[in-house]
């Protein structure tokens, strides 16, 4: 089934009152037929819901929807992009061991990895996104994931995703792609080798800024790398808090399976049933919109390349951007999504157009149907230091733009007054 049906049909069948929308089950809990159906679902001879913190039927669709739209076999929704990644490490990392993030991440990933996690004693050791050979050094027995963006947000870098899963395999180590920034569209990273894709829903998925979500994909056979692997013990080894269930054992993928059964039954960051049904809607678009996004988004950078306020413009979709030929490679259709970044020669001429712009919205988020400008160093990036912004890919003067769904005509305009203001 090619993407378009995908995202129009997946994982959805009609009951006997034939509603052509994915009904939303606004539910707590569900149920049983009898103590004894009870106990078989607990048990997990029998699947069914049992609590909305675990299943619901909505939210299923969309899991089965999105599983299928990035080439995986299950996956889990949950509250939040940042949840998706926090289950993602701690369904495999536990005090003394590591991760490996690279540099070029997300501000929350960053926090996440670098200051919360390490409290509970896991450790994230930083790589090059350019360097895949770094892993090589900082990789040893207790690193358990690999995490990295396959277009990074905010400096909107393509890697080089079969570089960084050669060497993963090499070392029996799960990898694990967030995909928010080129959505299931533009890159399925599992072709490539990933065994995990997370996203943030919140951005494209929704499409129009409704509402918080995420979600994590697992590859098909996910468990031939796990099972007998000592890195994951814990999937070989009894869950005493789970009847002594062994997950590597059970006939479904065990990553999610995990992520179910232990992270969302403990830590219950699960997304609502009316905000699943606000991703499903997205989803029936969103190939639409991700072609329109980049379409316009190139349009826009070619723009910005040629004018003489701009020193540098930042986007793959560019021949001469340095991430091009990787853009071509993994990103479908030549599309290079809506999110792009321009240097102008000072901090405060980065806030004097940030201020001049009236189509673009002032906002930290991306993947709106809106357009947003964000000028990284007075928001996102506010904390560092002049150098520690450039180490980042973030100088002074850039601004950052999420590319929406207006006329391009109109967004030229826009930023054209607003340079010429400079
Ligand atoms: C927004 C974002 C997140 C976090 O997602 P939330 O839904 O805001 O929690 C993670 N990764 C990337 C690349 C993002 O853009």
């Amino acid at each position: 089934m090619e993407q378009k049906t995908i995202v129009t049909h997946y994982g959805y069948e009609k009951d006997s009152q034939k509603s052509m929308v994915v009904p939303i089950y606004q539910t707590t809990a569900y149920e049983f037929e009898s103590t004894n159906h009870a106990a078989k679902l607990f048990e997990l001879e029998e699947l069914g819901n049992i609590y909305t913190r675990l299943t619901n039927p909505t939210t299923d669709v969309f899991e089965k929807r999105f599983a299928k739209l990035e080439g995986g076999v299950a996956s889990i929704a949950t509250a939040s992009g940042m949840s998706a990644i926090f289950y993602a490490i701690a369904n495999v990392a536990e005090a003394g061991d590591n991760i490996a993030v690279a540099k070029q991440v997300y501000g929350g990933t960053s926090t996440l990895t670098t200051h919360t996690i390490k409290r509970f004693g896991i450790e994230a050791r930083t790589f090059d996104v350019h360097n895949p050979q770094e892993l090589k050094s900082i990789i040893d027995n207790k690193t358990k994931l690999i995490i990295f963006e396959s277009i990074t947000n905010p400096s909107i870098d393509v890697a080089d995703i079969e570089a960084i899963t050669s060497i993963a395999k090499e070392y029996k180590i799960i990898t694990c792609v967030d995909n928010t920034v080129a959505s299931p569209i533009l890159c399925n990273p599992i072709k490539y080798g990933a065994d995990l894709v997370v996203h943030s829903a919140s951005k494209y998925t929704t499409g129009q800024g409704l509402a918080i979500g995420g979600i994590i994909v697992e590859r098909e056979d996910l468990v031939s790398l796990i099972k007998d692997n000592d890195r994951y013990y814990h999937f070989n080894e009894p869950d005493m808090s789970y009847h002594g269930l062994i997950y590597s054992s059970m006939p479904l993928p065990p990553f999610t399976l995990r992520v179910r059964l232990a992270l969302l039954r403990d830590f219950g960051a699960t997304p609502s049933p009316f905000n699943s049904w606000l991703y499903i809607q997205g989803l029936e678009t969103l190939p639409l919109r991700m072609q329109q996004h980049s379409n316009s988004a190139l349009k826009i950078a070619q723009f910005l390349d040629e004018h003489p306020k701009v020193i540098k413009v930042n986007y793959p979709g560019l021949k001469s951007d340095p991430n091009y030929k990787r853009a071509q490679k993994y990103l479908k259709d030549g599309m290079s999504s809506g999110l792009l970044s321009f240097e102008l020669k000072s901090k405060e001429d980065a806030q004097k157009l940030a201020d001049s712009m009236e189509l673009f919205s002032l906002v930290v988020n991306i993947g709106d149907s809106k357009s947003i400008v964000t000028h990284p160093a007075s928001t996102t990036h506010q904390q560092l230091s002049k150098e520690e912004l450039i180490a980042a890919g973030v100088p002074e003067g850039l601004i950052r733009l999420s590319i929406g769904l207006e006329d391009t005509k109109d967004l030229i305009e826009d930023l054209s007054q607003a340079l010429n203001r400079l």
